[in-house]
């Protein structure tokens, strides 16, 4: 049955050991061979953290096919906040297997996207009410919030910052704050896109007075449909906004008739012990994006917000073929369940304390780790020069190197580069995240001592 070469495990059943386990180079051969076949089927431009093809994921741990098992920082990008497989999940998408697979909610409508939407109304920041529908992804969360914003305000102008990442279709891209690898050589972007700066307290930038000067004087209140921005800074390096930055947005925003979209896709479902970011800012965004983990690994995302917004547009409006599939939604109902009665908010918390103590310890003993920051299980640090604040995009990379050598998967971020972004699941046990902490910990040093 298996078809991939020597898969150690396809047919086995049962819970995946939470050990880590380095038996190969890694890379090892077995994904040496499947990567070359990658490179004869798959363009380049798709990139690779780490090249090793998977064979199983649960908990902490992502077994490989030549029979390694990684410790797992990155949850796909913070999609498996409730863990890769989670049992609830898995039972409620093979039950919804065994139903139906697809009918398209605008021919039929079916009860599970309508739950998941009712989910989100009652999760999402702020008791008014709401609206949500349903999508594929990150990017068509944000490109339909900002065409949603356009039609209720009647109005153009789409303001967004640097350190943003919102996706990679046509308009997402064109509000991605970064050239490469996201924009460079694919424009002419969307037009009426503006640019602010964001608030980066380690560099002292995006002072609010500067950020709403320039929404006035660059952009001109009147003509402002919305401000999409993250709460917390994701692929831009976990960049937390200065205290107050955000709710003077919200509040500019209120005063002048335009709209606060809050692009939650990374920040958003539990990741930072709140069910959204901008909880811990006491912020209520007019529309709220989310998608990466709401699917609890399956594809889907959404766009929540105020009633009356949501409903100024016209009937056919929006949608999709897709968006809301019914395996998507029984898996969002069924991470949705996970996170409330496992307690993984407060898990969040707790794994996030052990994450930032022990990356603040580096930063204490190494001159390399300039800034640790972060909210909940959301946390990273930039790795700079020895002035303290000069990024160190190769000094990052070289850790990350280390760090994959050894069986941790570590994901990099930041628009300099420079920054390792920790995401482990939300179910990783206990010593599974000391154990990847001191990898992460020995790869620093070691990295330092060469350096000198
Ligand atoms: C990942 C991400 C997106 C894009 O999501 P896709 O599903 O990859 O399209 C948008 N916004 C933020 C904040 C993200 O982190």
């Amino acid at each position: 049955m298996p078809e991939t070469p020597g898969d150690p495990g396809l047919e086995e059943v049962g819970p995946l050991l939470q050990q880590r386990l380095v038996r190969t180079a890694i890379p090892g051969p077995r994904s040496e061979e499947l990567m070359a076949r990658r490179r004869s089927a798959v363009p380049a431009g798709v990139g690779t953290t780490l090249p090793v093809f998977v064979t199983r994921a649960a908990g902490g741990i992502v077994e490989d096919v030549d029979g390694n098992r990684l410790i797992d920082f990155g949850s796909g990008i913070s999609v498996t906040n409730v863990g890769n497989s989670a049992p609830r999940v898995r039972a409620a998408v093979a039950a919804q297997l065994e139903r139906f697979t697809h009918l398209c909610f605008q021919v039929t409508p079916y009860l599970g996207y309508v739950e998941v939407c009712e989910a989100l109304n009652r999760l999402t920041p702020g008791d008014h009410e709401k609206r949500s529908f349903l999508v594929n992804s990150g990017a068509e969360a944000v490109e339909n919030a900002v065409k949603v914003a356009r039609y209720a305000t009647g109005r153009q102008a789409v303001v967004a910052f640097d350190h943003g990442f919102h996706g990679r279709t046509q308009l997402a891209m064109t509000l991605t704050g970064k050239a490469m690898p996201y924009k460079s050589g694919f424009g002419p972007f969307a037009p009426e896109v503006y640019r602010a700066r964001y608030s980066d307290p380690f560099r002292g930038q995006g002072q609010l007075a500067e950020t709403l000067g320039f929404l006035e004087t660059t952009v001109g209140a009147a003509n402002v449909a919305c401000i999409v921005v993250e709460p917390i800074a994701g692929e831009g390096g976990f960049v937390v906004p200065a205290p107050g930055w955000l709710a003077g947005l919200a509040d500019w925003c209120r005063a002048n008739g335009a709209l606060l979209v809050a692009d939650e896709v990374q920040s958003g479902f539990g990741r930072t012990g709140a069910w959204y970011a901008c909880e811990h800012e006491g912020v209520v965004p007019d529309l709220v994006t989310t998608a990466k983990s709401l699917g609890g690994g399956l594809p889907i995302g959404a766009v929540t917000g105020r009633a009356e917004i949501m409903e100024s547009v016209h009937p056919g409006g929006l949608g999709g073929t897709f968006g809301g599939n019914p395996l998507a939604c029984a898996a969002a109902l069924a991470a949705i369940e996970t996170i409330e009665a496992d307690g993984l908010l407060e898990r969040a918390n707790r794994i996030g304390g052990v994450m930032t103590d022990a990356l603040e310890a580096l930063a204490r003993s190494h001159q390399a780790v300039g800034d640790v920051r972060g909210r909940g299980a959301m946390v990273a640090m930039e790795l700079v020069g020895t002035d303290g604040l000069t990024p160190d995009k190769a000094a990052a990379g070289r850790v990350a190197a280390a760090c994959h050598a050894q069986g941790l998967l570590v994901l990099t971020a930041g628009t300099q580069g420079n920054v390792l972004r920790l995401l482990p699941s939300l179910v990783i046990p206990d010593d599974l995240l000391e154990e990847g902490l001191g990898i992460l910990a020995g790869a620093v040093a070691s990295d330092e001592r060469v350096a000198e």
